[in-house]
C-alpha cells in the first residue's frame, strides 16, 4: 500500500483551519496542574494566540497537549494541526502526538474525571471546527503508514461518542 500526502487536500484543510479558528489568547491559567513542567509550558505559551506560536515552540512541546486547560487546548490546537499537516510526510513528533491528542484511550470508560475532561475539551469546538478535526484524522490515516489502524478506528469511535456527549451537555 502506498501512502502519500495529498497536497491539495492538505492545503485546503490548512486554509479551512485558518478560517474557522479565531485568533484568541486563552485566559490564565493555561494548565490544571502545579508542577515545574506545567509552569514551564504555561510560561512558554502565555499571552500568545495560535498564530504567534513558532514551529520551534511546537516541536519543543510536541507531547504537552494533554497538559493544557480545555480552553488553552482549543486556543492552541490550530497551530499544532497546521504544523502537523505540513510535516505529515516527514518524521516529526508533532504530527504523531497531535493525532493521538484526539484519540481517547480506554481510560475514558474507567475514569469519570478523565471522561469529563474530554467532554469539556470537545465542548469548546463548533461543528465546523470539529469536522476539520475529523478531516485531519482522515488525512493522517491516509498518509501516515506508521499509525496503528486499529487504534485509530477505536479512537475515532470514542471521539465521536464523546463529541455527542459534549453536545448533550451544552
Ligand atoms: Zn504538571
Amino acid at each position: 500500500m502506498e501512502f502519500s500526502l495529498d497536497q491539495n487536500l492538505s492545503r485546503k484543510l490548512i486554509g479551512q483551519i485558518e478560517d474557522i479558528f479565531p485568533e484568541r489568547i486563552p485566559s490564565l491559567p493555561l494548565i490544571h496542574h502545579d508542577c515545574e513542567e506545567c509552569f514551564e509550558l504555561q510560561n512558554a505559551f502565555a499571552g500568545k494566540s495560535w498564530k504567534e506560536i513558532s514551529s520551534e515552540l511546537l516541536k519543543e512541546n510536541f507531547s504537552k497537549l494533554s497538559l493544557f486547560s480545555e480552553e488553552a487546548f482549543h486556543a492552541f490546537i490550530p497551530a499544532y494541526l497546521i504544523h502537523s499537516i505540513k510535516s505529515l510526510d516527514g518524521d516529526d513528533f508533532v504530527s504523531e502526538f497531535t493525532a493521538y491528542a484526539f484519540l481517547p484511550d480506554e481510560l475514558v470508560d474507567e475514569d469519570e474525571g478523565h471522561r469529563n475532561w474530554w467532554v469539556l475539551k470537545l465542548s469548546f469546538f463548533t461543528d465546523e471546527q470539529f469536522n476539520s478535526i475529523l478531516g485531519y484524522l482522515d488525512l493522517v490515516e491516509a498518509t501516515d503508514e506508521y499509525f496503528d489502524r486499529d487504534l485509530m478506528k477505536r479512537g475515532r469511535q470514542g471521539l465521536l461518542k464523546l463529541r455527542e456527549e459534549s453536545k448533550d451537555q451544552s
